[in-house]
């Protein structure tokens, strides 16, 4: 039978907590190369909030691990806010295209735009201005205040969330324990080095209270952690029982010219890979609709593309056809190999582009 307890029972008080976590912290932090380590922090080094806001708008919905050659990339090219509020739309959604999302990328560089013009390039240190900025949202303006300017904000990921709810043996599944587990997490949020210890409980999460086989062993919390010693750390945190996601499908067209050419068009702005370049076809549903965009003898590779997107699964079948030059299509345009790269493309266009080239080059030998 579960025995009631919490830290203050087990002899954990809020603030052991977050000083336990901090000394773990800085032994283990992460690496990443937006991050001003404990030690660099603690010699007064400060991060630049441009580039803890980056990496914060390229972490939603995505790995550390994905996360880290678009991040530098990123960096390379505009290194500052200025010099990507400056930028082109269609470079930014570009240097995107395969990090998903790609509201993201448009909000981004929004927000960049009002912080260069209307705030003089500097990015506000308030949680409440910073939600008021274009794709910032609670957590986003709660990591960009604590990281980049200490302020002792809550910041809850699903790291943080999976670590309170072992921590605190919080029994009801996540979505109805949510205000419980940021109510916890605020407070033990030190008033004292915050932003570094916003990173390390999401660290400790990501590292070692880890999702599966986590190295209770290794843990700095493990003497007040409730879940370990009642033995719940396999059952926690519960998950409501996911929806089974639907499938959509479609058909889409890969026209090419001899000169290399693709016929690609830039889907609106607004919706699922909205302003990213995209293979012309009918809008995917419950079936795939034929809708060429121009007259071309098509070959249909045999190859479906397989997708899974956020709230479906898609199933695309491919269509291949080479036109001759001077064919003006109606949708979209024709582009060289100069005007677009594979890359420029998001994943889902990304992995029919690569069927159709190699179909193309082995029927056209
Ligand atoms: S003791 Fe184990 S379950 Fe508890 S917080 Fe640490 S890693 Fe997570």
């Amino acid at each position: 039978m579960p025995v009631k307890s919490n830290s203050r029972a087990i002899g954990l008080r809020d603030n052991q907590l977050s000083r336990l976590l901090l000394s773990w912290y800085d032994v283990h932090a992460r690496e990443m190369p937006w991050r001003v380590g404990p030690q660099l922090r603690l010699a007064g080094l400060t991060p630049d909030p441009y580039q803890v806001w980056l990496s914060e708008i390229m972490l939603q919905q995505t790995t550390v691990a994905s996360v880290r050659a678009y991040y530098l990339r990123f960096i390379a090219r505009w290194p500052t806010v200025g010099d990507l509020a400056d930028a082109e739309d269609r470079d930014v959604m570009a240097e995107w295209a395969g990090l998903g999302y790609y509201a993201r990328a448009r909000n981004l560089l929004k927000c960049a735009r009002v912080v260069q013009r209307e705030m003089a390039g500097v990015f506000p240190d308030s949680y409440r201005a910073l939600l008021d900025l274009p794709g910032i949202g609670p957590y986003t303006a709660a990591a960009v205040a604590a990281i980049a300017y200490d302020h002792p904000e809550t910041v809850v990921d699903g790291n943080v969330e999976r670590v309170m709810a072992r921590y605190f043996a919080v029994l009801d599944t996540i979505d109805i324990a949510k205000p419980v587990l940021v109510e916890h997490a605020r407070r033990l949020t030190p008033t004292h080095r915050a932003g570094d210890y916003a990173q390390a409980v999401m660290d400790l999460g990501a590292t070692v209270c880890t999702p599966k086989s986590p190295s209770c062993g290794a843990c700095p919390w493990r003497a007040g952690c409730r879940a370990y010693t009642q033995d719940l750390v396999a059952e926690l945190p519960r998950r409501k029982t996911k929806t089974v996601k639907p499938t959509r499908y479609g058909v889409a067209y890969l026209a090419y010219r001899s000169d290399g050419a693709w016929l690609l068009e830039r889907r609106a702005d607004k919706g699922l890979l909205g302003g990213m370049l995209g293979w012309p076809g009918a809008a995917w549903g419950d079936e795939a609709v034929e809708q060429p965009p121009i007259a071309a003898d098509w070959a249909d590779p045999e190859v479906e593309v397989k997708h899974t997107f956020t709230h479906f699964h898609l199933r695309l079948a491919l269509r291949v056809g080479k036109v001759s030059q001077g064919i003006e299509p109606e949708i979209g345009a024709f582009l060289t190999p100069n005007q677009f790269q594979r890359t420029d493309l998001p994943t889902v266009m990304r992995k029919a582009y690569d069927i159709a080239s190699s179909h193309a080059k082995t029927h056209d030998m």
